[in-house]
């Protein structure tokens, strides 16, 4: 009934939504704040009936607004939009990387990866982060490669690579091959990378609206390339499905673009409420890693990440854990309204 290649897939498991009770969750990184009231405007001024007509493939009048908001030279052409980053990111895989050296990207990083090159038959190498949970990019230079993917800042670690070590990499990288900067948290205090885009055509940077836009029930995301690779990815995308992004989406997503000084103001916020979260946890004995996204990777001695896990959901909140070989006493916490992190701490300050 099934193919040979449908056996070999082991799909992603994204933090879980459970039903049994209402709880506090801070397990996907999601936004706690909702999207600029510009997008609810949107949305109610939406005319049902352009429901009838299909969306624009390309979504060019978003394409442009995005754009314009990334400024720093960023042309339309620039940029290829998607049914939220996961799908770029598949388009990406297809488009860039071959079968013929391993993808390399980070042991811990984004677990999505290791699918999608299952899914597309890349082998891959996991390359070892530094013992403070560091990305060492000499590490990606070792050994011949079909490209290097990483987020920036990193997950579940959530710490930042400085831009001076990506621009290192890239001037050492073979320039005919890709490396990808997934940039899904960089919005929560980390410079981005798409000021080197005018230095390397061989650089991609993938962007999602679902965290610092609060759009992950719109589903929205976007590369931002060289013409050349977007155009590659605009080829993939006509291959599988044509219209991605629905009309209104697309709408909404010129509307975000157009009040991103809100969402400036929220992800700051956000970015204040972790770094009094951090300072507490470590108060209280906890190893925090410096975190520049909208979470925190967290660990007590004597503690599995299960165990802790289980204590927090057992008293309402959601965080998870990774049950991988070398971060399996952490947990990943998303950052929340200061109440919400308020509650978890005192959750918190019970486990001794
Ligand atoms: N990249 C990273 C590093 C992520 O953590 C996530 C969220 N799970 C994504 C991409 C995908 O986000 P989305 O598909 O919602 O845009």
């Amino acid at each position: 009934m099934f193919t040979k290649r449908f056996y070999d897939l082991c799909p992603y498991v994204p933090g879980e939504q459970p039903v049994d009770r209402d709880y506090v969750k801070l397990n996907a990184n999601e936004n706690p704040y909702p999207p600029a009231p510009a997008v609810g405007t949107e949305l109610e001024n939406f005319d049902i009936a352009d429901f009838r007509r299909y969306p624009d493939p390309d979504s060019r009048a978003l394409c442009r607004s995005i754009a314009k908001m990334l400024g720093n030279g960023i042309h339309e052409d620039m940029i290829f939009a998607g049914n939220g980053s996961d799908e770029v990111l598949s388009f990406v895989f297809y488009t860039f990387f071959d079968s013929d050296a391993p993808l390399f990207f980070p042991e811990h990083t984004y677990s999505f990866y290791p699918v999608y090159a299952g899914y597309y038959g890349i082998p891959v190498a996991r390359i070892p982060l530094e013992s403070d949970f560091s990305i060492c990019i000499d590490r990606f230079l070792d050994k011949p490669s079909s490209g290097v993917i990483f987020p920036n800042p990193n997950a579940p670690t959530g710490i930042f690579l400085p831009l001076e070590k990506i621009r290192s990499l890239l001037e050492r990288y073979p320039a005919k091959k890709a490396i990808v900067i997934d940039e899904a948290y960089i919005d929560f205090g980390g410079d981005s990378a798409i000021s080197l885009l005018a230095d390397f055509p061989n650089l991609v940077v993938i962007r999602t609206f679902s965290k610092s836009f609060c759009f992950a029930g719109a589903r929205l995301g976007y590369a931002v390339a060289n013409p050349e690779l977007i155009k590659g990815l605009l080829t993939t995308k006509n291959s599988f499905n044509h219209f991605p992004v629905d009309t209104l989406t697309q709408k909404m997503g010129v509307a975000a673009c157009e009040n991103s000084s809100y969402y400036a103001g929220i992800n700051a916020e956000i970015a204040e409420t972790r770094d009094w979260f951090s300072t507490e946890l470590r108060t209280l004995g906890w190893d925090v890693l410096p975190s520049k996204a909208n979470f925190v990777f967290a660990r007590k001695s004597g503690f599995s990440g299960e165990q802790v896990y289980l204590f927090i959901k057992e008293k309402g909140v959601l965080v998870r854990y990774f049950d991988h070989s070398g971060i399996e006493d952490f947990v990943r916490i998303t950052i929340g309204t200061p109440d919400q992190m308020g509650f978890l701490h005192r959750i918190m300050e019970e486990i001794t």
